[in-house]
C-alpha cells in the first residue's frame, strides 16, 4: 500500500517518481483520496526539486487521461494546433489558424478566454456578432472538413487534473515550476486532439517567464514530452516586453487581424513576423511544406490572394456568426464607442521599454478584460499603441489612443499608459521580437 507521505519525502530528496508512483498520484488527488494539503507539498517539492523528462511526460499523461480525451482520427491529414503561452496584443490565432487552413491544413483548435492582463481568441471570437465558441463536437469537425479551420471552447471534461492542480497551484506558491506548466499546457493541447503543435512561449514583462532562461527552459521541457510521446512539437521563443500587435481589446485585434489578412500589414510588423513564423513551423511539421522557405511563400501568398481572409469569414459564417464585418469597412463600422481619446506622451525623447502586463491592465480596466473570471466584457473597448520600443517621440505626441465606453477607470488608465511606455533622453537597445525556436 503506497503511502502518499513517503512519495512526497522522496521528491523532497530529490529523487524521480516511478510511473505507477505519478499515476497514482494524478488518479488519488483527482478522486479526492490524496488531500490538498498533500498535494500542494508535493507541488512545492516539484517546485524545488524539479522533474527530469521522463516523469515530466509521465505526468503529462496521467493529466491527459484525467478526463475526456477527444478523437479527431476521422478527420483527414496531420491535425495541426498552436498555443501561445500568453501575452498582450496577441492576436496570431485568428490570422495563423485560417491561414494554415488556406493552406491545405486541418486546425481543428480549442482555445480560451482572457484572464488578468491576457487577452483570449474565445473573447475575440465573440466579438464578431452572432458568433458561437460553444459547438458539439461533431459540428466542430463537420466545419473543419468543410473549411479546414474552426475554433471553439473547450468542450467535455477535458483534463480535470489540471482544473484541481492550477487552483491549487495559484493560492500555494507553485505556479511558477516549469515541469508543472509543461504538463498543465501539453495535457491539455493533447487531450484536444493534436498531432503537431507549435508553441509560442513569451517572456517578457507581459509573460509568465519573466527572463529568456526559463522560456528556454519551458520550451526545451515542452519540446521534450512531445518526442517521448511521439508528437511533434515545437517551440519558439518570443518577446512580451511590449504588446505584439498594436491593438489590444477585442474587436480591436480582429480589426488589427483582418488588416494584416487583408494585406495592409507591411511584412516588417512584428505582428507579421510571429504569425508568419508560427505560420511555417505548422506547415513544415504538418508536412504541407517542404522547407521553410516554401513555407514563408505560402504563407504571403495566402495573405495577398485573401485566401486566409476567406478562411476566416467562412469560420465566422459556419459557426453561426456575421462574416460581412470581417472586412476592413466592416470592422471600423463595427466598432462604436462613446469616446475616443489620445493618452500623450509627457516629454521629447526615445521610447525605451514598456510594461506589457500594465498595458494589458489599463485595456482591462477599460472594459476589455476580466478581473474576476464571472466579469462580463465590453468587446469594443481597449486601446490602440501608436509607439513601439525605439519609437522617436515628442511632447504632445500620441502613444496610444484609449476606447472607452465607460469612464469610471478613466483617469487610472490615463496615467497607467504614461507609466507603462519608458521615455528616455538617449535610445537604448531594443529586444528583438523573435528569440529562437527549439525544435
Ligand atoms: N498556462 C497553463 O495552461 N498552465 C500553466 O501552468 C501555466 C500557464
Ligand atoms: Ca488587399
Amino acid at each position: 500500500m503506497l503511502r502518499f507521505v513517503d512519495l512526497i519525502e522522496k521528491k523532497a530528496e530529490g529523487h524521480a517518481l516511478s510511473e505507477e508512483e505519478i499515476n497514482e498520484m494524478i488518479s488519488g488527488y483527482v478522486h479526492g483520496e490524496i488531500p490538498d494539503y498533500q498535494m500542494s507539498s508535493m507541488m512545492m517539492a516539484i517546485l524545488q526539486k524539479g522533474m527530469n523528462a521522463e516523469e515530466t511526460t509521465i505526468l503529462t499523461k496521467a493529466m491527459m487521461n484525467s478526463g475526456d480525451v477527444v478523437d479527431l482520427s476521422d478527420l483527414p491529414g496531420i491535425k495541426l494546433d498552436k498555443h501561445s503561452t500568453g501575452g498582450v496584443g496577441d492576436t496570431t490565432t485568428l490570422v495563423v489558424a485560417p491561414v494554415v487552413a488556406a493552406c491545405g491544413g486541418t486546425v481543428a483548435k480549442m482555445s480560451g478566454r482572457g484572464l488578468g492582463h491576457t487577452g483570449g481568441t474565445l473573447d475575440k471570437l465573440e466579438s464578431i456578432p452572432g458568433t458561437s465558441v460553444e459547438q458539439t463536437i461533431e459540428r466542430f469537425k463537420e466545419i473543419v472538413r468543410q473549411n479546414g479551420v474552426a475554433v471553439i471552447g473547450q468542450t467535455g471534461n477535458l483534463v480535470p487534473a489540471d482544473k484541481k492542480m492550477y487552483a491549487l497551484r495559484d493560492v500555494t506558491a507553485t505556479v511558477r515550476s516549469i515541469p508543472l506548466i509543461a504538463s498543465s499546457i501539453m495535457s491539455k493541447k493533447l487531450a484536444s486532439g493534436a498531432d503537431a503543435i507549435v508553441l509560442d512561449v513569451k517572456t517578457g514583462t507581459g509573460a509568465f517567464m519573466r527572463t529568456k532562461e526559463e522560456a528556454y527552459e519551458l520550451a526545451h521541457s515542452m519540446v521534450d514530452i512531445g518526442k517521448l510521446m511521439n508528437r511533434k512539437v515545437r517551440a519558439l521563443v518570443t518577446d512580451m516586453n511590449q504588446p505584439l500587435g498594436m491593438a489590444v481589446g477585442n474587436a480591436l485585434e480582429v480589426q488589427e487581424a483582418v488588416e494584416l489578412l487583408s494585406g495592409n500589414i507591411p511584412e516588417s510588423d512584428p505582428l507579421y513576423q510571429v504569425c508568419m513564423l508560427l505560420a511555417v513551423n505548422m506547415l513544415v511539421i504538418g508536412e504541407l511544406a517542404d522547407n521553410e522557405e516554401e513555407a514563408e511563400e505560402m504563407f504571403r501568398q495566402a495573405v495577398k490572394d485573401g485566401s486566409g481572409l476567406a478562411r476566416l469569414q467562412k469560420m465566422i459564417e459556419l459557426q453561426g456568426g456575421d462574416s460581412s464585418v470581417l472586412t476592413s469597412e466592416g470592422m471600423k463600422e463595427l466598432i462604436k464607442v462613446r469616446k475616443i481619446i489620445d493618452v500623450t506622451a509627457g516629454k521629447d525623447g526615445y521610447v525605451t521599454s514598456m510594461n506589457a502586463e500594465k498595458i494589458g491592465t489599463c485595456a482591462q480596466m477599460l472594459g476589455a478584460g476580466r478581473a474576476k473570471k464571472e466579469d462580463a466584457i465590453d468587446p469594443y473597448t481597449g486601446l490602440i499603441m501608436k509607439v513601439r520600443c525605439g519609437t522617436v517621440i515628442r511632447k504632445g505626441d500620441p502613444l496610444c489612443t484609449l476606447y472607452i465606453n465607460d469612464e469610471t477607470y478613466i483617469e487610472e488608465v490615463v496615467s497607467g499608459m504614461k507609466d507603462a511606455v519608458h521615455i528616455s533622453d538617449e535610445p537604448a537597445g531594443i529586444n528583438p521580437m523573435i528569440y529562437g525556436i527549439v525544435k
